[in-house]
């Protein structure tokens, strides 16, 4: 594979060599990672750092997720703008793909050219589907797209994720009856930039506007984050479905990142994620090493000695480490 002519087209946004790119550091093989590590280099050198504005969303399965993503998505389009739509599903591997692997959830913006949609790469372990769509960010941000939508339904861990690797952070929500805050828990309501209170029409659109003041509330509640400038973070009610509070949810979020580019919390935000991807890959990498040859055989060998009551289990792991790790 011509690494150079796929940087090259990534750069030039082409969306076969953008779609191409994506494959090769979804892919599990060896090769394919050497290839995938110097694509990222490539095009990161090549001035392919420009800035897209990342905007990770969150939220339970009918919520509305993949409604507001083509709504919101087709407005920006319509504003010239170009979008990118990632995934984290951890689960997809199970389910058979369900989010976002029907592109007929997002019927319009699939059409269109500035529009580029792709599914959660299909593994069960987070970490990995973490590294790929971060990755997968890299080469769409080189492509040239202006807006990254960063999906998940937040299962487990990967709202943490999401957020670790956006510059927004939305949570969606739907209206809820009583005062009850709908089991939303603390720590993701902390993560949450704006949280939307979507399906705001019809019917429901009372009841929205009231889940909106709960929560309202109970974010101003929260301790006050440094990166927030007054009257962040907010609560909005909006309706996917028929287009409306849109417009507005888009100017908050735009008088946010400008906010935090003047004030220095873009880019400190921006370089503390990439260490945090730093340190995890050192982890991740570590780890995966001890599954493999040579590593795998000498700790066997080393688990049997400390079996056997030959070496303490203090002593083994020094052994090790100091062979493998050569300090
Ligand atoms: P997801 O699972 O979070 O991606 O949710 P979907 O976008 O698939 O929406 C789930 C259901 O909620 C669908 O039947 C949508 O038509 C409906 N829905 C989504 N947004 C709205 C909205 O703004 N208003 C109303 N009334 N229904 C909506």
């Amino acid at each position: 594979m011509d690494i150079d002519a796929l940087a090259s087209g990534i750069l030039a946004s082409d969306r076969r060599a953008l779609a191409r790119g994506i494959t090769l550091v979804e892919s599990g093989r060896d090769d394919h990672r050497q290839m995938a590590t110097e694509l990222l280099e490539k095009v990161n050198a090549q001035g392919g750092g420009k800035s897209a504005l990342r905007i990770g969303l969150s939220g339970t399965p009918g919520v509305g997720k993949s409604t507001f993503i083509e709504s919101f998505g087709m407005m920006l389009i319509e504003q010239g703008l170009k979008v990118a739509v990632l995934a984290v599903d951890p689960s997809s591997a199970r389910s058979g793909g369900s989010i976002l692997g029907d592109k007929t959830r997002m019927d319009r913006l699939s059409r269109e050219k500035n529009a580029f949609i792709r599914p959660s790469p299909s593994q069960s372990h987070l970490g990995g589907v973490a590294r790929r769509t971060r990755e997968a960010i890299g080469l769409c941000e080189a492509w040239g797209f202006d807006v990254i939508l960063v999906e998940t339904v937040g299962v487990g861990q990967s709202e943490t994720v999401v957020a670790e690797m956006s510059d927004l952070f939305l949570l969606l929500l739907a209206p809820a009856g009583g005062d009850e805050l709908q089991g939303v828990k603390r720590g993701i309501m902390e993560m949450a930039d704006i949280i939307l209170v979507n399906k705001a029409d019809g019917d429901l659109k009372a009841t929205a506007t009231r889940t909106c003041a709960d929560y309202a509330g109970a974010l101003r509640l929260l301790r006050k984050r440094p990166q927030d400038p007054q009257g962040f973070p907010k609560a909005l009610t909006v309706s996917a479905l028929e287009e409306k509070g849109l417009a507005q949810a888009w100017d908050e979020m735009q008088a946010l990142a400008d906010w935090r580019r003047e004030n220095g919390h873009w880019d400190s935000r921006r370089a503390a994620q990439a260490r945090y991807w730093f340190e995890s890959e050192v982890r991740e990498g570590l780890l995966s090493r001890l599954s493999k040859e040579p590593l795998k055989g000498a700790m066997q060998a080393l688990s049997h000695d400390v079996e056997q009551g030959e070496l303490t289990a203090a002593a083994a792991a020094d052994r090790f480490l100091r062979t493998y790790l050569q300090s």
